[in-house]
């Protein structure tokens, strides 16, 4: 991570504290590792992200619909998923720091700094050829570049054969062959790699009853899985159909040092896209191309996202790719798009003995649908908006702001309501309009500190319009409208206020 984007997280974890954002978990007892809080504005920016996404993903596909599976399920699920047997991570110590690590994590940033050598040799060469600078031929063929690419080739190769065949003595033998060192130590005094099982077990009833050990899920998929026949027959849903959901997951991460991108308890917005067998290409390139669009109009820059292809495929899957955004520590991934075929159905029918079929009329016949995934963590996309909605701004007048540029739709509130001095009667003409508006969006009322402290306030938390009430309101019944990404100001009528806000907020 470079310096100066390693600041930006740590001007983000301090303002999304100082402001009510997030706070760590349970802090009066020095916190909790990889567990957050959200407060007064983060809990509203995650009801509004979940909300976007639901309305994106359920309110406006007439062919998905929405459910709310229990956190708790049968703890066959997790046998007929393949989570109990093979839900690991690959963890490694080095023994000098002894700080512990994902060693596919470790590989992967190897990776990163190996393309950071190809950018840089690519910046060189752009300046030196200026405008008849061709980046594709020279990436081809420029013998460094092509060394590196090789490289990196090769090292994934290796990662992947032995993440395929489970071998994690080859694992570690690349990693010393690479001569990847720790971070923090700078030593390559590693451990052996070992698995590491990322769910968390705890027990059902009572331990006179004869306890069950069950898991706090590890995804909300499978709540939609084991649902596909209730929602299907009750729902009479035809294929192709998908079923959404919002809701908790659990992960004993092995690394937890990366503010809320990697958390123990965090939130999952998931779809299954149930279809038919035999479609599952053309359909994941579309959902692809969907989820890409729905991130690209939320205008936090095109050039944050991009697709990453895995290598690794998933026990499950026969097609995945990652969207990732431009996080402060690089591009990392946000969501996950795959083609799960139809292993977990198949499963379930195996382990429950119940048929978890689709009759076909048109064909006819009855089989068990594909399914394309989309899956979202709603605590990365709410580091995502912070991440790229934070901005420092010089002002003409020499002074500083910290501004939030968040979308409007996501911000915790929509207008603040000012009156300009607590007295003269302001402060009960600023009530009026408040009450009148606040059914329409959400709306903060402040009347303490200055004007200029107030606006301050409500830029550093994302509020993105202001009204304020002064002594000409009283007069003529208008109020001044500050718009927070530009500061102009502008005076309207108090009764065209409700429709501009709504046009320029929805
Ligand atoms: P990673 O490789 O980063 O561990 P993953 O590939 O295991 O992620 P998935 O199982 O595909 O993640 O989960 C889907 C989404 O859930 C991810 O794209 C991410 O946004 C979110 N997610 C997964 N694990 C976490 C976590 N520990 N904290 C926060 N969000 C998470």
């Amino acid at each position: 991570m470079a310096k100066q984007d390693e600041n930006l997280l740590k001007k983000i974890i301090a303002h999304s504290k100082e402001y009510g954002f997030v706070f760590p978990s349970s802090e009066i007892y020095d916190g909790l590792g990889a567990v957050y809080d959200y407060g007064q504005n983060g809990a509203q920016l995650k009801i509004n992200i979940r909300q976007y996404w639901w309305k994106a993903m359920v309110q406006h596909e007439e062919n998905i619909v929405g459910i709310d599976a229990a956190i708790f399920m049968h703890p066959t699920t997790w046998k007929a998923s393949g989570h109990v047997d093979a839900f690991n991570d690959p963890l490694i110590d080095n023994k000098d720091s002894k700080k512990r690590y994902r060693a596919d994590n470790l590989i992967e940033d190897h990776i990163a700094k190996i393309e950071g050598k190809i950018n840089k040799e690519v910046a060189k060469a752009a300046k030196r050829f200026g405008d008849s600078f061709d980046q594709a031929q020279f990436v081809d063929t420029n013998p460094r570049v092509m060394k590196y690419k090789e490289q990196i080739e090769g090292i994934e190769a290796r990662m992947k054969a032995a993440l395929d065949s489970g071998n994690l003595a080859d694992m570690k033998t690349l990693i010393e062959d690479e001569g990847i060192v720790c971070p923090i130590s700078g030593s390559r005094n590693w451990t052996d790699v070992r698995q590491f099982n990322l769910m968390f077990g705890t027990e059902i009833g009572s331990l006179a009853e004869g306890a069950n050990k069950v898991y706090l899920r590890p995804e909300t998929a499978q709540g939609i899985f084991v649902n596909y026949l209730n929602v299907q027959k009750t729902g009479r849903m035809k294929i192709p159909f998908g079923i959404a959901q919002t809701g908790k997951a659990f992960r004993n991460e092995i690394i937890a040092r990366q503010f809320i991108f990697r958390m123990r308890e965090f939130e999952q917005m998931e779809m299954q896209f149930f279809i038919k067998p035999g479609e599952e290409m053309a359909w994941y390139e579309k959902w692809k191309e969907k989820r890409i669009n729905w991130h690209k109009a939320l205008g936090l820059g095109e050039e944050n996202y991009r697709f990453h292809d895995h290598l690794n495929l998933a026990h499950y899957a026969n097609a995945a790719s990652d969207i990732e955004f431009n996080f402060p520590m690089g591009f990392k991934e946000l969501e996950g798009i795959h083609s799960r075929t139809d292993f977990d159905l198949k499963a379930h029918e195996e382990h429950s003995g119940k048929k978890l079929r689709y009759f076909d009329s048109e064909e006819d016949r009855s089989y068990v649908p594909y399914v394309i995934e989309t899956s979202i963590g709603l605590d990365r996309m709410f580091l995502a908006v912070l991440s790229a909605s934070y901005k420092e701004e010089q002002l003409e007048d020499g002074s500083e702001r910290v501004v939030m540029s968040l979308p409007a739709p996501l911000a915790p509130y929509k207008v603040g309501v000012l009156p300009l001095i607590a007295k003269d009667g302001l402060p009960e003409k600023a009530r009026e309009i408040m009450n009148e508006l606040k059914y329409e969006t959400e709306c903060v009322y402040e009347e303490k500190d200055s004007i200029g402290k107030r606006y301050r306030r409500q830029d550093a938390i994302g509020t993105p319009f202001c009204i304020t009430v002064d002594h000409q309101t009283l007069e003529d019944g208008t109020v001044t409208v500050r718009d927070r990404d530009t500061m102009a100001q502008e005076r309207i009528s108090i009764e065209a206020l409700r429709a501009i806000l709504l046009q320029k907020y929805r």
